[in-house]
């Protein structure tokens, strides 16, 4: 896949930074406070298993701390390494300012994988690891929060959340040192999706500029349009149902490690889901094409291509092949800085990672809030919301009766209407506003400077834009 002349992750972040940069006007020397990663902490711990302690290789990076706490995932994969967990720092820091959630930017990564382990020994080796970095202040709920990524989830969140409040016994905010959480360890409706239902509303907005949409030669809405997803983990799996049940997009492709499923008629997206779920991957399913060799995939025709396994899929050896004339990055990194650059001059749109996956971040902002303030969002309000709006349907009632105007209420607008915000509506309002906010910041730049000829520097610019005021304010 990799290609002797691909630089590596960390620095193909760095080239678009660069890239950014050059259209800005910085104080001397602020740009370079920017790029650096402040620290990355290497761990190496053992644990007994199987009658044998087992070594273990984890990191946590810092990149920026102009806002605290910081923030960024937890990977589980054998790829993990330094270069990596700092690359996805870095974009932690782009994509918070983007995205207007006041944290700075941190990555963490376990170099393992996780299939290989039963569930107890997972949590004793996640027990351990977030033993590691609590104990550094590393997992702190004013200092550095975590959340889930490729490889982890609810559980793993859970274990490290009572992990920390085993060695935090007297600090009543302990449920904020990590997000991501399950409910009923001070998790938040809708976090599970959120990074998927994030790339649904990315697409929702873009289609509703018709002139952005022209720039990728689309025309219409998402209805119909043809998408391919790599990756049916936790963002895939999301986006790809979401945009397929409720926006009509026909998923044509899904690529996964063992090769990739293609159907012109379009894919169920909870039936190959449940298949690889018993089945351990797509191969055998019945109602599609297989393809042995998944990333060809990845150069199919189609309207959409949806990257959302891992980074640098498409990169120098298949850049040129690739067909999509849009590409949204769920995950992050998928495109690297060559890649970027040959999709660009071909006239492909990139909508880019620091802005299309950063529904999970904005989520996790909004438990982290709701861990601080220890009540469950809408608890205070639905009821009295409800009241109001059933003052306004019996006064309206009663006009109607009284004036004999004949009116009645459709009963579907009575129940839609009278109904509160509760805890899942409001995480779903405030993600789409995110959403929705973002990628206004991030266009108009795009649109209006002759020198900025695509999102992805666009979206660095305007998060450039704040760290630096941030710093500025800070009087660094
Ligand atoms: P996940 O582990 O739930 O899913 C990853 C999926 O990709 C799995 O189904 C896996 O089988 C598949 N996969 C792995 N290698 C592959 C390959 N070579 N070809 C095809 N498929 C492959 O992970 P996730 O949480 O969905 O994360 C995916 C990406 O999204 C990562 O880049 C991650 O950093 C990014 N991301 C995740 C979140 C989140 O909230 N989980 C938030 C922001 C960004």
């Amino acid at each position: 896949m990799s290609n002797v002349q691909e630089p590596s992750f960390r620095e193909s972040v760095d080239l678009m930074f660069n890239r950014a940069v050059a259209l800005m006007d910085l104080p001397p020397g602020l740009e370079e406070k920017i790029r650096v990663c402040n620290a990355t902490y290497t761990v190496r711990f053992g644990v007994r298993l199987r009658g044998k302690i087992h070594t273990f290789t984890g990191y946590r990076s810092v990149h920026s701390e102009h806002m605290e706490p910081v923030k960024g995932g937890i990977r589980y994969s054998l790829g993990v390494n330094q270069n990596e967990v700092e690359a996805l720092a870095a974009l932690m820091t782009y994509k918070c300012a983007l995205v207007e959630a006041p944290f700075g930017g941190s990555k963490g990564g376990l170099c393992i994988d996780p299939r290989e382990y039963e569930e107890h020994e997972l949590e004793l080796i996640t027990r351990r690891f977030a033993y590691e970095l609590a104990k550094r202040d590393l997992i702190h709920p004013s200092q550095n929060v975590p959340a889930p990524d490729m490889g982890t989830g609810e559980r793993e969140m859970a274990w490290i959340a009572d992990q920390y409040a085993r060695m935090n016994t007297t600090d009543i905010n302990s449920k904020a040192c990590v997000t991501g959480k399950p409910i009923n360890a001070g998790g938040i409706q809708g976090r599970v999706e959120a990074t998927g239902r994030g790339v649904q509303y990315a697409l929702q907005e873009f289609f509703r500029h018709p002139q952005d949409v022209a720039k990728a030669n689309l025309s219409g809405s998402l209805n119909g349009k043809r998408v391919i997803v790599q990756g049916l983990g936790n963002v895939g799996y999301h986006a790809a149902k979401f945009l397929s049940e409720e926006d009509g997009a026909l998923i044509v492709g899904i690529i996964e490690r063992d090769g990739a499923l293609v159907s012109p008629k379009g894919l169920n997206v909870e039936s190959v889901s449940r298949w690889i779920r018993d089945h351990g991957g797509v191969t055998g399913y019945p109602d599609a094409t297989y393809v042995e060799d998944g990333a060809s995939v990845l150069e199919a025709e189609c309207d959409i291509m949806i990257p959302a396994a891992l980074e640098g899929v498409i990169n120098l050896s298949n850049a040129d092949r690739v067909q999509a004339p849009l590409i949204i990055e769920a995950a992050n990194g998928p495109v690297t800085a060559g890649a970027d650059e040959i999709l660009r001059d071909k006239g492909c749109v990139i909508i880019p990672d620091m802005y299309a996956n950063a529904g999970g971040v904005t989520v996790s902002y909004f438990e982290w809030v709701k861990n601080l303030s220890h009540i469950r969002f809408g608890r205070m309000g639905r009821r009295q919301e409800e009241a109001r709006h059933l003052l306004i349907v019996e006064e309206l009632e009663r006009l109607s009766k009284d004036k004999e105007l004949g009116w009645t209420l459709s009963p579907d607008f009575k129940d839609k209407y009278l109904k509160g915000a509760g805890e899942l509506e409001l995480v779903r309002s405030g993600l789409e506003d995110t959403m929705r906010t973002a990628y206004q910041s991030m266009a108009e730049v795009w649109r209006s400077r002759d020198d900025v000829k695509d999102l992805r520097t666009a979206a660095y610019l305007v998060s450039i834009g704040r760290v630096a005021s941030s710093y500025r304010a800070k009087g660094l």
